[in-house]
């Protein structure tokens, strides 16, 4: 590991490679390529009441892995489930996936829903939501994802024109204990809470229908919405409204 992470900051163009699903087809050149598939980061397990996901385990491994279809509501698998075929999700890494902050995302609103932190070489953890935030996130080797094992009810929606197509928008709701978390990603920008969504469900008293059809649209005014050739601006503003609803219907009705 040490010895990647000196490769990898020697000054040069170098990158990490993960599954090397995305990476190779962009026009990129590399000076070097750091392959750290040997380095025993590949196996899901469980300690101290959390889910420590390796970098390089794939896809597959976590649409497969049979805790993740229960913790609230399988969220975590029907999202890494969601991305193109098996055959790229053999290939593709949770490392990659949340490294690369990849704005057309379907894990990363999953595990923002969640409580989710990363841990890298040099930087040591941080929480997937500061993660996010970051400017600048430097040269460093993710090595493991960690997902707080509690209960709690999840929803997730990825809404595609086809199944093997990007997100035209994508919303990720939990409910742990009364307490609410409103993911919306594919913007097409990076995924982000809804605070003010967020926050309006923590305070309103009764989480009846009404109260949720307004967090919906309140989640939906506070966030930037952009266009491109999936969907409008005025599209994905309204795809948030019907997804926000439905995800909180789920987990609170
Ligand atoms: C054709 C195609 C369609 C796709 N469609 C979707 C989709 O609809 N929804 C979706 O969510 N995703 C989609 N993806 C993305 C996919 O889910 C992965 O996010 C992507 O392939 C990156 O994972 P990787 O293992 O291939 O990473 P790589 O391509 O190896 O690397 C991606 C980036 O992350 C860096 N990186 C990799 N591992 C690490 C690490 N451990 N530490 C630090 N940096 C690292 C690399 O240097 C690079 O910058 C698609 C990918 C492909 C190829």
């Amino acid at each position: 590991m040490e010895e990647a992470y000196g490769i990898l900051n020697d000054g040069g163009e170098n990158a990490v490679i993960g599954g090397g699903a995305w990476i190779r087809m962009l026009p990129r050149e590399l000076d070097a390529a750091v392959d750290i598939s040997g380095l025993g980061l590949g196996t899901i397990k469980k300690e101290d009441g959390r889910y420590e996901i390796g970098s390089m385990v794939t896809l597959r491994q976590v649409e497969m892995f049979k805790p993740f279809s229960e913790l609230f509501n399988g969220i975590i698998s029907k999202s890494a489930g969601a991305i193109m075929g098996v055959s790229i999700r053999n290939i593709a890494t949770a490392g990659g996936s949340v490294a690369g902050r990849f704005g057309f995302s379907d894990l990363i609103p999953a595990l923002l829903a969640l409580d989710t932190s990363l841990f890298f070489h040099a930087r040591g953890g941080i929480s997937l939501e500061d993660y996010m935030e970051s400017k600048d996130v430097g040269k460093d080797i993710l090595t493991k994802i960690t997902i707080k094992d509690h209960e709690g009810r999840g929803w997730f929606h990825t809404m595609k024109n086809t199944s093997l197509d990007f997100a035209v928008l994508n919303a990720a709701v939990s409910n742990s204990d009364g307490r609410c978390r409103i993911i919306v990603g594919a913007r097409p920008y990076k995924a982000v809470p809804a605070y003010d969504a967020m926050k309006f469900m923590d305070e309103c008293g009764g989480k009846t229908p009404a109260a949720i059809r307004e967090a919906a649209s309140i989640a939906a005014g506070e966030l930037k919405f952009g266009g491109n050739q999936r969907g409008s601006r005025e599209y994905r503003i309204e795809l948030c409204k019907t997804l926000v609803e439905r995800g909180l219907s789920e987990v609170f009705l």
